[in-house]
């Protein structure tokens, strides 16, 4: 697994207390990330890979 080290939804780098980086919930390939900041609004992030869209 790739693991993205920026934000997958406003491009942050994940260098931040709180930040958080998973394997795509729905292709398990693609490395997801989120910044403290879009994970406590629960911004929309979009698999690079398969499109898959989540909170
Ligand atoms: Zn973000
Ligand atoms: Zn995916």
């Amino acid at each position: 697994m790739a693991t993205n080290r920026r934000c997958t939804s406003c491009g942050l780098a994940l260098t931040a207390r709180g930040a958080t980086s998973f394997p795509c919930p729905d292709c398990g390939d693609a490395g997801l990330g989120r910044c403290p900041r879009c994970r406590d609004q629960s911004v929309v992030y979009r698999c690079p890979k398969c499109g898959f869209e989540g909170p």
